[in-house]
């Protein structure tokens, strides 16, 4: 069998040294456009502030490929005829397959907006961005960036870091509103206000304008100002790329559409990771999954299929991560923006605005659902089996220690978090499951 993968982010790469464990005698190619080896794509952002070197984000060394057996073509794929099993490459012959996995990711999403071809306006989704952003922020003190999600608070990060003063415009009237629920959306506010960083709510674009050089100078808003912009930075969202895709004539919506063994409309060929699209996702489940665990999740789910053992992709219980400046920020499970029907959310935060636990659970069955963590890290082994077998909120708070990775924070605030509890919810009582002990006694 020759598989052949398009795109060597973590769906591809973990795709790919999946089906070498599974399929010891698999010839198996990567094709990459962006880089000839692997890379990680959230650590993009360390590499302009000069915490890691390039050789630092690349998770495997360069001699790994040949001795796994893994092929690495550096070109770009620009075509795939699925009834020949070809993939056309912008340079050298076109590659024959037996199977073929799309694993082509994301590219930026922008609206059209004047004056958005400007030098000195960009998106940032991979590494030739770091170079152009690099380049054009040398220098300037005033920039702008656009959008308030994770990429947004990424680039302010990155602005910081170089003395770059940020103003930040965010079309919702708080931050991250689509996600967060108000307590958590107030608390990051006034941690970038610590950073001197001017988030501008309910504010959007409306146009760019430049220099007599054709430089970006300054931005205009819907509110009407006129911002001093030497740099604006795009991050309103990234969307599946579909290039190949829909060149090949394959079924696409948002994305790249896929079953559950994430098989598309054309026999023999897969996508993965952020460029798929599920036809049916799972109740409560999104059908365009855009992060890195997911991307990894996938990777290693379809190659099992690929290898002769069909697996149906299950995402299991919701999970993600960012940072926010300094300020952790850890969710597991269901924690909607807005409160839910039949669902309690219960919210402590320590007065220095530094922590914030949410706990969500069931008022009928009182089984915890969600949490939410900001400035504190949780466990997620702990946090999967709490979720998974439904454990009622008043145990999880009696073993709150168990989900905590830094003992500093268990001693120093658990006495507060389940006070806290008590005065919201004084009919719940918080106490250990009833374990087995010695001899099957009950203790
Ligand atoms: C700045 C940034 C920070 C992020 N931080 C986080 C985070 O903290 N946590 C998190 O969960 N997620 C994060 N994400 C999202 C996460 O990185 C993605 O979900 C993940 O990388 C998707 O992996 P993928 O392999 O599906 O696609 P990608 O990593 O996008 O890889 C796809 C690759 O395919 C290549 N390609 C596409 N078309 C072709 C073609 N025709 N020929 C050859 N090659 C092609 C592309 O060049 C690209 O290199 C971040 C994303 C960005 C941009």
């Amino acid at each position: 069998m020759h598989l052949v993968i398009i795109g060597n982010g973590i769906t591809g790469v973990t795709a790919a040294i999946t089906a070498r464990r599974l399929a010891p005698e698999a010839r198996i190619t990567l094709v990459a456009a962006e880089s000839a080896h692997h890379y990680s794509r959230p650590a993009l952002m360390y590499l302009y502030m000069g915490h890691l070197r390039y050789a630092d984000m690349k998770p495997y060394e360069d001699w790994f490929w040949a001795e796994n057996r893994l092929e690495l073509v550096h070109a770009e794929a620009t075509g795939v005829d699925t009834a020949a099993r070809t993939v056309q490459l912008a340079t050298g012959p076109a590659l024959a397959y037996d199977r073929l996995l799309l694993a082509t990711g994301s590219v930026v999403r922008t609206p059209d907006w004047p004056g958005q071809q400007l030098a000195g306006v960009q998106g940032f989704i991979g590494l030739p961005d770091v170079e152009t952003m690099a380049r054009d922020t040398r220098d300037i003190t005033h920039a702008v960036v656009v959008g308030g999600g994770l990429i947004g608070v990424e680039l302010a990060e990155m602005l910081h870091s170089r003395g770059i003063h940020v103003t930040w415009l965010v079309r919702e009237s708080r931050y991250w509103q689509s996600v967060l629920p108000p307590e958590e959306s107030a608390m990051l506010e006034a941690h970038f206000k610590k950073y001197h960083i001017d988030l501008q709510k309910n504010t959007e674009l409306r146009e760019l304008r430049g220099d007599a050089q054709g430089r970006v100078q300054s931005v205009v808003t819907t509110t009407g100002q006129a911002l001093p912009a030497e740099w604006v930075g795009l991050a309103t969202g990234v969307m599946p790329n579909l290039t190949l895709a829909q060149a090949a004539g394959l079924d696409t919506d948002r994305g790249i559409l896929v079953n559950e063994l994430l098989e598309t409309s054309a026999p023999g060929v897969y996508a993965a990771g952020d460029c798929a699209q599920h036809r049916q996702p799972a109740l409560g489940e999104v059908a365009v999954e855009q992060l890195w665990y997911t991307g990894r999740m996938q990777g290693e789910t379809v190659a099992h299929t690929i290898c002769g053992q069909p697996t149906p992709y299950q995402r299991g219980e919701w999970f993600n991560s960012a940072k926010f400046f300094n300020l952790e920020y850890q969710t597991y499970g269901r924690v909607p923006a807005r409160p839910e029907a039949g669902i309690a959310s219960f919210c402590w935060q320590h007065p220095n605005g530094q922590h914030l636990l949410r706990l969500n659970f069931r008022e009928a069955d009182q089984a915890v659902t969600g949490v939410n963590a900001l400035g504190l890290r949780q466990r997620q082994d702990v946090w999967e089996r709490w979720l998974r077998e439904k454990t009622p909120i008043g145990s999880v708070l009696a073993q709150l220690a168990a989900a905590n990775f830094d003992p500093e924070f268990a001693r120093q605030h658990e006495a507060a978090i389940r006070r806290e509890f008590g005065r919201q919810f004084p009919t719940i009582e918080v106490t250990r499951p009833r374990r087995k002990g010695l001899f099957g006694l009950v203790r």
